[in-house]
């Protein structure tokens, strides 16, 4: 991996930190156990992966793709990186992504743009481009990321590899670095869906250091990736979401997404189509209610606790309040800073109920959708992303062009469902195209099943 990582990174640009030389004694002190020892580990013992670096690991530059960490090294581990480090797989290093996990293109990193493996002009989704890039170019097989909004699936879709979305709480988010804590969830990153079920399962349980985690162990993904890798898939009852497709999608994506519907049907599934009428609301009550949680959680970046700390010039007194406004200037980008001013804004007192008070009636109505149409299907589908991997700089100037990106990833979120994202084959302009897989809270297992039939 090491040798394709230095062959591939220079157009890829996937890392912002290659932990060469810490991968390789840790692949050594793998090599060194014993059968016996060896037997205990799970599966993908000795398995290298790459860790989205909104991730903290010990002693590894940490950053977020922010100037405002720049030079942090964390002092502790993740509980993800204390169960990687257990089941002896080496960490190759961090990858890129948008700063502080906000955008759909990894353009928005402080330090690099990621190229898509697939055409170096063009953007591998984001905000987990870094590692979506790794895995799809080969200089890793399994990497780690971060979803809020669509963050593991979109790239996933983007750059045609596997991104799951774990239902919210069934991994810890102990050493991740906030962006919308009611939102986050961290998840696997691979090129095939049995990778994924077999890293979920290492990384999943409960937390006592999270208190958002559920108390409950992984659930039995890989048994079901492995029975869905028989295709018969009779029995199961697929729902096809209506308010995902259609408009605004493009052709090539809707086409193979159709074709996958039928290679569904022919592995036994039953569709039917299910209405989930205030999904059309989702994207409206997303951009409410993450940035007012982006707006509180990146108050600690003042200047003093970790990171840049940037003083006032000398004509400028030189108080707290001035030193954080300077570091904060100087260490947020133009999105960050979007972000942080419109969660004020719907925070403030007097805009609180009209804003974030209704996006969060949004969200139960939301919830109460995907509660009924799980009673009509078993798992519920749709096209992950509505376009093709697009050009560097196509949507940097349209913020809300950007956001699109997320229409059909954000419903699952906003309800703390789980959901993956699978390649679906290649649009009509030879780029990747992704079908999404949604299961019930706390069933993730269901939607695994009919990925690895898919695959
Ligand atoms: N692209 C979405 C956003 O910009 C999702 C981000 C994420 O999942 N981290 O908010």
């Amino acid at each position: 991996e090491l040798e394709v990582i230095d062959a591939a990174e220079p157009t890829i640009k996937a890392f912002l930190k290659v932990a060469g030389e810490t991968a390789l004694e840790q692949a050594d002190a793998f090599d060194n156990l014993s059968d016996d020892e060896k037997a205990e580990l799970p599966e993908l013992a000795g398995v290298p992966i790459a860790i989205k670096d909104m991730i903290v690991t010990k002693g590894i530059e940490t950053t977020a793709a922010s100037r405002i960490l720049e030079g942090w090294v964390p002092p502790y581990d993740a509980t993800v990186i204390e169960k990687l480090k257990a089941a002896h797989m080496p960490l190759l290093g961090k990858t890129n992504l948008d700063e502080f996990a906000q955008g759909s293109s990894t353009e928005h990193s402080a330090f690099q743009h990621t190229s898509n493996p697939w055409d170096a002009e063009r953007v591998p989704g984001g905000s987990g481009g870094g590692s979506a890039a790794a895995v799809g170019s080969f200089e890793a097989p399994l990497a780690l990321g971060t979803d809020t909004g669509g963050s593991i699936r979109q790239p996933g879709a983007l750059t045609g590899t596997v991104g799951v979305k774990p239902t919210y709480g069934g991994v810890s988010r102990f050493g991740a670095i906030a962006m919308a804590s009611s939102l986050d969830q961290i998840g696997p990153v691979s090129r095939t869906v049995l990778d994924s079920a077999l890293l979920q399962e290492i990384i999943g349980g409960h937390d006592k250091r999270d208190s958002t985690s559920i108390p409950e162990g992984p659930r039995p993904m890989v048994k079901a990736a492995r029975e869905g890798m028989n295709r018969d898939l009779k029995g199961m009852k697929v729902g096809l979401v209506e308010e995902l497709g259609g408009e605004g999608y493009q052709p090539g994506v809707e086409a193979r997404f159709n074709e996958a519907v039928k290679k569904l049907e022919e592995m036994g599934a039953e569709v039917v189509k299910v209405s989930c009428p205030h999904f059309k609301y989702a994207l409206g009550a997303y951009y409410i209610i993450m940035p007012s949680e982006v707006s509180s959680n990146l108050a600690r970046y003042d200047g003093m606790r970790y990171g840049l700390r940037v003083m006032p010039p000398a004509d400028v007194a030189q108080t707290a309040a001035n030193m954080m406004a300077y570091t904060r200037e100087a260490g947020f980008g133009d999105e960050v800073k979007r972000r942080i001013i419109l969660g004020t804004y719907a925070l403030s007192a007097g805009y609180y109920d009209a804003w974030y008070g209704s996006a969060q009636k949004v969200r139960t109505l939301i919830i109460d959708d995907f509660k009924k149409a799980f009673e009509q299907a078993d798992v519920l589908i749709s096209p992950t992303s509505p376009s093709t991997a697009f050009k560097f700089g196509e949507k940097m100037d349209d913020p809300l062009a950007m956001y699109m990106n997320d229409i059909a990833t954000i419903p699952a979120n906003l309800a703390g469902v789980p959901a993956m994202s699978i390649p679906s084959g290649l649009s009509d302009d030879g780029l990747p195209t992704g079908i999404q897989f949604i299961a019930p809270q706390q069933r993730d297992e269901v939607m695994y099943k009919p990925a690895a039939a898919l695959e």
